[in-house]
C-alpha cells in the first residue's frame, strides 16, 4: 500500500556578489574576459602570497544578512575547507564556517515567513570546461565574492521552491549587491530533499541536488526526486544519502556521487587573515540605508494606491521600472500611470528617455479631455523619439482636442449627411452603428474632437430623426 509522502526541502543560493574585483585579491570580476586573464599569484593559490579582504564584498554581504533580518555576528572569521578539486587552485576554498556574518533569518513570500539558517561569504572556485573533449580550466572565476544564503528545510513543495527562488531574486536586485544571472552563473541553487510522512522524523538521507540553471528546473527536478524517492520507499527500499544531477534533456536527475563515507573538510580558520570586526553603530546605520524592498513597494501600491496585483506584478518586476513608476505617480494618478505603463511602455528600458513629469503631462491632458487618448500616445511616441517637450509636440501638432461646440456640430452633420446607409442601420435598431459614425467623426476631425461630445451630439442628432421619422 502507498504511503502518502511530503516533501521536505531545504535551498542553498550562491549569489556573485557585484563587485569590481575579487574577494582577496585585486583581478577583476568581468564575466566575459578571455580564460585565464582576470588572474594573478593570489587566485592562483601561489606559495607565500597573502589574501586581502574586500571590504565592499562584506559590506554587499552585511547588506543581504540584514534584508534577510538575520542576527549578525559582530566578529566572523573565515575558515579554509580543504579538498582537492581540479578547479581549487589552493586545495582549499577560503569561506565562514564556524562564524557566519549572519543567521537565524526570515524571508517573506506571500503570507508565509521561511527561516534562513545562515548567511555568510565565501569565494568562488574556477570552472571547468569541456570542450571538443578536453577539460579546460578558467580560473577567472576563482576567488569571485560568493554570498552563500542556507534556507531551513521547510519548503515543501516544487512550486514553494520556484515562488521562494523567485522572490529572493527579486530581493537581491532591488538591494543591487549581485546581477543574480542564473544564465551566467551569478546565481546558482542547490537542493537538498527527503520525503517523509506526517509527523515523521526528518531523515538524515538527504539527496542533493545539483546542475539546475534556471527556476524551472529546480521546480521540475524537485518533482521528479520527489516521485522517485517515494516509488523507493513505498517499495520498502531506502533511500541512498547521495548528490545527483538535473539532466534538462532527459528531464531526469541522475547520480552524480555517493555521501555515504561523508566528506571531512578539515576545517581550521583562515591563519592568513584577520577576523571581520563589525561595529554595532554601523551595522545600525547600513540597517537603516536598506533599500526599500519589493514587497514593501508592491504593498504601498495596492494597498494605498489601488493599483490591481497583476500591475503591480508588472511593475515590480525590474527595480527601474518600478521607480519610474513611482516618481512619475507623484505627478498624475497612479492607477492611470500604471495603466499607461503597462499597455504603452513595457517594451522600452527604463529609465525612460524622457522625464517622468513629462509623461505625467501627457496622462494628465488625457486626463483632462485636453487629448484623446490616441493623439497622446502618439504625443508620447514623439516625446521619446524627439525628446521634445509634450506641450511642445501638441502646440506644433496643433493636437490639442477641440471641445468646441459649432466645430463639432459640423462634423457630425458632414458624417450624417456622408453616411446615410450607416444612419439608416442604426434607425433600424443597429445601436452600435452609432460607433462606426463617431470614428468617422474623429476621423474628419483628425483626432482632435472631444470624442464624447462627438457621441453625445450624434445620439442626439440621431434620436430627432427617430421621432421625425
Ligand atoms: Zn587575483
Amino acid at each position: 500500500m502507498s504511503r502518502a509522502l511530503g516533501m521536505v526541502v531545504g535551498l542553498e543560493i550562491h549569489l556573485q556578489l557585484k563587485t569590481n574585483s575579487k574577494m582577496f585579491c585585486s583581478c577583476s570580476t568581468e564575466f566575459a574576459a578571455p580564460a585565464n586573464t582576470n588572474t594573478c599569484p593570489i587566485c592562483l593559490g601561489w606559495p607565500g602570497t597573502l589574501p586581502s579582504l574586500n571590504q565592499r564584498a562584506v559590506f554587499f554581504g552585511l547588506q543581504g544578512a540584514l534584508g534577510l533580518n538575520c542576527d549578525i555576528n559582530l566578529e566572523s572569521w573565515f575558515d579554509r575547507k580543504n579538498y582537492f578539486y581540479p578547479d581549487l587552485p589552493k586545495g582549499y576554498q577560503i569561506t565562514q564556517y564556524q562564524k557566519p556574518l549572519g543567521y537565524n533569518g526570515t524571508f517573506r513570500v506571500g503570507k508565509k515567513d521561511f527561516a534562513i539558517q545562515k548567511v555568510h561569504l565565501e569565494e568562488d572556485a574556477g570552472k571547468i570546461n569541456y570542450i571538443n573533449g578536453n577539460m579546460e580550466i578558467d580560473f577567472n572565476r576563482a576567488g569571485i565574492p560568493l554570498l552563500e544564503i542556507v534556507t531551513e528545510p521547510e519548503i515543501s513543495s516544487p512550486e514553494q521552491a520556484r515562488n521562494f527562488l523567485r522572490e529572493l531574486r527579486l530581493f537581491f536586485l532591488y538591494l543591487e549587491i549581485s546581477d543574480c544571472n542564473m544564465q551566467e552563473g551569478s546565481l546558482r541553487c542547490d537542493a537538498n530533499i527527503s520525503m517523509r510522512k506526517v509527523g515523521e522524523e526528518l531523515s538524515p538521507n538527504q539527496v542533493e541536488l545539483k546542475n539546475m540553471n534556471s527556476f524551472q528546473a529546480v521546480a521540475r527536478a524537485l518533482e521528479y526526486e520527489g516521485k522517485r524517492q517515494s516509488k523507493i520507499l513505498n517499495e520498502g527500499g531506502l533511500i541512498k544519502r547521495e548528490t545527483r544531477g538535473w539532466d534538462g534533456g532527459k528531464q531526469k536527475t541522475y547520480f552524480l556521487r555517493s555521501k555515504e563515507q561523508g566528506v571531512d573538510y578539515r576545517y581550521f580558520s583562515e591563519p592568513d587573515l584577520p577576523p571581520v570586526l563589525l561595529k554595532q553603530e554601523f551595522v545600525n546605520s547600513v540597517m537603516g540605508n536598506l533599500p526599500r524592498q519589493p514587497v514593501e513597494r508592491q504593498k504601498k501600491w495596492t494597498e494605498e494606491w489601488e493599483i490591481g496585483e497583476e500591475e503591480a506584478a508588472v511593475l515590480i518586476a525590474q527595480k527601474p521600472r518600478a521607480e519610474y513608476f513611482e516618481k512619475t505617480a507623484c505627478f498624475a494618478p497612479p492607477q492611470e500611470v500604471a495603466k499607461w505603463i503597462k499597455e504603452n511602455l513595457l517594451q522600452f528600458d527604463f529609465p525612460l528617455e524622457i522625464p517622468p513629469e513629462d509623461l505625467a503631462d501627457i496622462i494628465n491632458r488625457v486626463g483632462v479631455g485636453e487629448l484623446s487618448s490616441t493623439k497622446g500616445k502618439e504625443v508620447l511616441q514623439l516625446a521619446l523619439e524627439t525628446r521634445k517637450k509634450p506641450g511642445e509636440i501638441i502646440r506644433e501638432k496643433g493636437w490639442k482636442q477641440v471641445s468646441d461646440e459649432e466645430f463639432i456640430k459640423q462634423i457630425v452633420e458632414k458624417v450624417l449627411q456622408e453616411n446615410p446607409e450607416v444612419v439608416q442601420d442604426y434607425l433600424s435598431g443597429k445601436e452600435k452603428a452609432i460607433q462606426n459614425l463617431i470614428g468617422k467623426a474623429m476621423k474628419i476631425s483628425e483626432g482632435r474632437a472631444n470624442p464624447r461630445l462627438v457621441g453625445n451630439f450624434l445620439a442626439s442628432k440621431l434620436k430627432e430623426r427617430e421621432n421625425n421619422g
